[in-house]
């Protein structure tokens, strides 16, 4: 069955990717009672989305006067879900990418909700002339997101949608 709320499919009474609890229907008017819980599923989905955000957790140079580079993880917000949904956004920096052998980048997704942090690593493929990039993200309203990899404002790469789980 599917979830009415992030149309995950699923076996069971609730939802395993954003933990809402599917409806028991009585009579035949199916229609008629889909639009009774709309109501419930939208409030639902409003807060599912405000409590989740979605940023990158980038390596940020630590020691500017070494020639050996040494790098600390940065975490980087691009807000809250509900302000993503259905568009790009950017972080809006200059970040240099080293692609390995394979021409991939790793990216780290961090998924925050409450004080719990999921991370997810999202592979982009065909990287070998990134050079200088953005970074950015693009959330589906199935509750999937992919990062998104831009140089020069053209998007060049995105990784497979990864489902934002119930944190
Ligand atoms: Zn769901």
């Amino acid at each position: 069955m599917k979830c009415l709320c992030c149309y995950e499919e699923y076996e069971g009474n609730r939802c395993p990717v954003c933990g809402f609890e599917d409806v028991q229907i009585i009579g035949d008017n199916r229609e008629e009672a889909l639009k009774k819980i709309q109501p419930m599923i939208d409030a639902y989905r409003v807060k599912f989305l405000g409590e989740h955000e979605i940023g990158v957790a980038l390596m940020k140079r630590k020691d500017i006067s070494s020639s050996e580079i040494t790098a600390v993880p940065e975490k980087l917000s691009f807000g809250k879900v509900q302000n993503l949904i259905g568009k790009d956004t950017w972080l809006g920096r200059s970040i240099v990418a080293y692609p390995d052998a394979k021409k991939d980048i790793t990216v780290e997704a961090v998924v925050s909700h409450a004080s719990r942090e999921r991370y997810e690593s999202a592979s982009i493929p065909g990287m070998e002339n990134a050079g200088v990039i953005d970074v950015g993200v693009h959330v589906n309203n199935d509750y999937s997101f992919s990062i998104l990899i831009s140089t020069n404002g053209k998007t060049i790469g995105r990784s497979q949608p990864i489902k934002i789980r119930k944190g």
